[in-house]
């Protein structure tokens, strides 16, 4: 029996895909060997590379003046190569601090002694809205923004603007495909896989080519984006399975209406919750409501004895994974892509009954 799963990451994938990875585990289109033990130089796993890296790009509507790589390493080695790659002596990274990410990739850029600019920060109300006004600094190297805060639970709901010649650069980890967007004012978007399109062990970095153009000399080998670009990103052994379910989980959103049905089920989705959050003054949700994820909802209950009781509940009722990011406390459901409707609507009801019992 399956479960709902409100993991934040690694998470929920679609039932589909695993069951057709599981058909094919023993013998991928019977060539009588798996996935999972393939050579990254077979012509099967080019293809499955290949239409990874196409589907990406199809589903953002970005042709080929874009790249899709998929990398090891995380979103967090993306936190260190972006600003060595992207930041010249002369110039600053501007960043938005929207909390822990954000945080982290900040921390990167000090490292490596780059000039620093926060051109705007929510950390004044505890990280619980997006900062609807910045302020770039002189010579600004790029723009960086985290458009989804897995753990706080806000999310960018339009695209900042700012002049076309400053390179925009987002942390898209946790809503990636989530809805359409304007992908083509980014230059570099990049996540972790594990969130909201794949599996753990990848991380997709979609790059504009004219961004290289602005890429300082000397890097090393793996820290060079061009090594991974010229050889279709294998230039070592890619994370092979990975990118296969990843595969699938493109053409499951393909099959399922897209970038539109992705926000059409992910908005009915987190109204189950929100609704209740709203009517409740038993549950407490923790971000202003223009700024909401559509993705993690992080909410309180009126004692942390209640949260513990509410957890552990929900698990015996087939509901896991609802326990707050450590750094927080309290209660997040996460409903990436792959969470089934009926998942939202099971953790609704059950959130009523338990308000009811417990208030
Ligand atoms: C999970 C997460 C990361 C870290 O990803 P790793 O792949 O574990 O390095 C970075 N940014 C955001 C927004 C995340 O949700």
């Amino acid at each position: 029996m399956r479960v709902h799963n409100f993991s934040a990451g690694p998470a929920v994938l679609p039932e589909e895909v695993l069951k057709e990875a599981q058909e094919e585990l023993l013998s991928y289109q019977g060539i009588g060997l798996s996935v999972l033990e393939m050579s990254h130089r077979s012509a099967e796993f080019k293809e499955i590379m290949e239409d990874a890296r196409n589907r990406t790009l199809k589903l953002m509507g970005l042709g080929d003046d874009y790249t899709t790589l998929f990398l090891q390493g995380g979103a967090s080695l993306q936190f260190y190569m972006i600003p060595l790659n992207f930041c010249p002596e002369d110039k600053v990274v501007n960043m938005i601090d929207t909390g822990a990410w954000s945080s982290k990739a900040i921390k990167e850029i000090k490292l490596l002694n780059k000039k620093l600019h926060i051109a705007a920060s929510s950390e004044d109300k505890n990280f619980t809205y997006i900062p609807k006004e910045w302020k770039l600094s002189e010579n600004p190297a790029y723009l960086h923004i985290t458009t989804n805060n897995t753990i706080r639970g806000t999310e960018w709901k339009t695209d900042p603007d700012i002049p076309d010649n400053i390179p925009l650069i987002a942390d898209m980890s946790s809503n990636f495909l989530s809805k359409p967007l304007d992908f083509s004012k980014y230059d570099l978007i990049y996540g972790g896989a594990q969130k909201n399109i794949g599996p753990a062990g990848a991380t997709f970095v979609i790059i504009k080519k004219s961004l290289l153009e602005k890429q300082n000399p000397g890097m090393s080998t793996m820290m060079d984006y061009n090594t991974h670009i010229k050889k279709d990103s294998a230039f070592n052994t890619p994370p092979c399975f990975a990118i296969y379910i990843i595969g699938k989980v493109l053409k499951w959103i393909e099959d399922n209406g897209g970038l539109e049905g992705m926000k059409k089920r992910n908005e009915e989705k987190a109204d189950y919750i929100y609704n209740i959050l709203d009517e409740s003054d038993f549950y407490q949700g923790t971000v202003v409501p223009e700024d909401r994820s559509m993705m993690n909802i992080p909410f309180r209950l009126p004692t942390e004895e209640l949260e513990k009781k509410f957890i552990a509940e929900a698990a015996d009722n087939g509901m896991l994974t609802l326990k707050g990011h450590r750094s927080v406390g309290g209660c997040r459901a996460s409903l990436y892509n792959s969470l089934p409707m009926q998942a939202a609507q099971d953790l609704a009801e059950f959130m009523q009954k338990f308000e009811k019992k417990n208030k």
